[in-house]
C-alpha cells in the first residue's frame, strides 16, 4: 500500500504514525508545506473524556502526551469581577508545537521519512498512490480539489477572535467576560505550561468595529486588548505567534471520501475552540481511519465503514460544539444575568450538562449557586 499524508498536522502525524505501526510494510509519504517546529497558536486543551479515548485505544502514545501537561480540576467564569468556581471540571493543555513534536517522535519511531517544507499544489497521482489523506487543515487542498465529490459546505461565524499567548500562569481554565465603553469582551485562558497560558480574545463584529481593529496594526492591537484585560492579566504582556482576527469557519463534509482522497481532522469539520476538542477529533479520526484500513484489505471498502462506523459519535460531538459557538455568538446578551445564573448558562450551553449531571459533576457549584439564587 502506498500512502500520500497531505499535513503533519495533530491528524497527519497521527495517523502516519498509527498506519505504519500497523503495515509496516506499507510507504507512506507524509508532505508538510512549514518546517518542522513552526505551528500557529499557542497551547491547546482535552478534556480529561479525551484523554481517556487515547488511554483506551493507544496507551503508549497517551504515556508519551501526558507527562508533558498541566492538569486541573475545576473551572472558572469571571463576570462582573466575580469569580465562580465550577469544580469536577477536569481538563489538561499542553503547547500545540510540544504535541506536535512528541507525535512526531512516534511516527520517526516507526520509520515514517517526513518531509517538511513541501507544499502541495495539487492532489498526489491516482498512479503513484493507492490512498490519498487530507489532513491539511480547513484551508485544505484535499476537500477543495472536488468540493462537489464530498459535499462541503464551508459558512463563518460573525465573532472575532484572535489567539495570543500570555507569560501569566493561570490557577484553572477559566473564562472572563468583560465590560467596555466599545463593548462587551471575552478571553478563554488557560496555563499550558509552568510559565505559559493560551490567551484567546473574542468579541462580537459590531464591538470589533466600534473598537476600530480594523485600523490597528499588530502592536496596537495587542495594547488595546491588554488594556481590556488588565485586570486578568496583571501587568503579564500578551504574546504574538501568527496572530491576527480571524471569523471562525464552521466546515462539514457530506461525504468524507471522493475516490482514492479521504479527508480527517479540521479538512473534514471544524469544532468551535470553546469546546476544546479540534485536536482531539482529529485524533479519533486517525484512530477510526486506521482502524477501518485494518479492518478490511480493500481500500473502497476501509473508506465507507471509517465513515459509517464514525459519522454517529462525531455528529454528536459538532452538535455540541456547534451549540457552544452559538451561545458565544450571543455572549453579550448572556451578560445581563448576574454571576451565578450567568455561570449556570454557561454550563449548559452545549445542551450536554443536565441539572441531575451537574449535581454530581459539581455539587460545589450546586451548593453556590442555590445558595445564591435562593
Ligand atoms: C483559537 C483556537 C483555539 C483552539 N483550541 C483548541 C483546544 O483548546 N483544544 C483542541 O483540541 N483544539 C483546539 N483548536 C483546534 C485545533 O487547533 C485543530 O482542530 C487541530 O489543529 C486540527 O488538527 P489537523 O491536523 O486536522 O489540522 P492542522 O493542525 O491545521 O494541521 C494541518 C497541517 O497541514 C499543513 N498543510 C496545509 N495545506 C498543505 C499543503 N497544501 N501542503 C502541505 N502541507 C499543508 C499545515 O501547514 C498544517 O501543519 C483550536 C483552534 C483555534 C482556531
Amino acid at each position: 500500500m502506498r500512502v500520500a499524508v497531505v499535513g503533519a498536522g495533530p491528524a497527519g502525524l497521527y495517523v502516519s504514525y498509527l498506519l505504519k505501526r500497523d503495515h509496516p510494510g506499507a510507504t507512506i509519504d507524509v508532505f508538510e508545506q512549514d518546517p518542522p517546529g513552526a505551528t500557529f497558536g499557542f497551547g491547546v486543551v482535552l478534556s480529561d473524556t479525551a484523554l481517556d479515548f487515547l488511554k483506551a485505544d493507544d496507551p503508549e502514545t497517551h504515556g508519551l502526551i501526558t507527562p508533558a501537561m498541566e492538569h486541573w480540576h475545576d473551572l472558572t467564569v469571571v463576570h462582573r469581577g466575580e469569580r465562580v468556581t465550577i469544580d469536577g471540571m477536569g481538563f489538561s493543555a499542553i503547547g500545540r508545537l510540544e504535541l506536535l513534536q512528541l507525535l512526531r517522535q512516534r511516527a520517526e519511531s516507526v520509520g515514517i521519512q517526513l518531509t517538511y517544507r513541501h507544499r502541495l499544489d495539487k492532489v498526489p497521482e491516482e498512479d503513484v498512490y493507492d490512498l490519498t489523506i487530507g489532513a491539511d487543515g480547513v484551508n485544505s487542498l484535499i476537500r477543495q480539489s472536488n468540493p462537489q465529490g464530498f459535499g462541503s459546505t464551508q459558512s463563518f461565524l460573525t465573532n472575532r477572535f484572535i489567539w495570543y499567548g500570555t507569560r501569566q500562569p493561570f490557577d484553572t481554565l477559566t473564562q472572563t467576560f468583560v465590560e467596555t465603553t466599545d463593548g462587551r469582551f471575552t478571553a478563554h485562558h488557560y496555563r499550558y505550561a509552568k510559565d505559559l497560558s493560551t490567551f484567546i480574545v473574542e468579541t462580537s463584529g459590531q464591538t470589533w468595529q466600534a473598537a476600530g481593529f480594523e485600523q490597528m496594526d499588530d502592536g496596537e492591537t495587542r495594547t488595546f486588548c491588554e488594556q481590556v484585560f488588565s485586570a486578568t492579566l496583571s501587568g503579564a504582556k500578551l504574546m504574538s505567534n501568527n496572530s491576527h482576527w480571524r471569523r471562525f469557519p464552521v466546515i462539514r463534509n457530506a461525504r468524507w471520501s471522493s475516490g482514492n482522497r479521504v479527508l480527517i481532522g479540521d479538512a473534514l469539520h471544524t469544532a468551535h475552540f470553546s469546546i476544546g476538542s479540534g485536536t482531539r477529533l482529529a485524533m479519533e479520526d486517525a484512530i477510526a481511519l486506521a482502524t477501518a484500513l485494518r479492518e478490511y484489505p480493500d481500500i473502497a471498502d476501509a473508506l465507507a465503514d471509517y465513515q459509517a462506523r464514525r459519522k454517529p459519535v462525531l455528529d454528536k460531538i459538532l452538535a455540541g460544539a456547534d451549540k457552544s459557538a452559538a451561545w458565544y455568538e450571543a455572549f453579550s446578551q448572556h451578560m445581563d444575568l448576574d454571576p451565578y445564573e450567568f455561570a449556570m448558562n454557561y454550563i449548559g450551553r452545549s445542551g450536554r450538562v443536565d441539572p441531575a449531571r451537574l449535581e454530581r459533576m459539581a455539587p460545589g457549584f450546586m451548593a453556590q449557586y442555590r445558595r445564591r439564587t435562593a
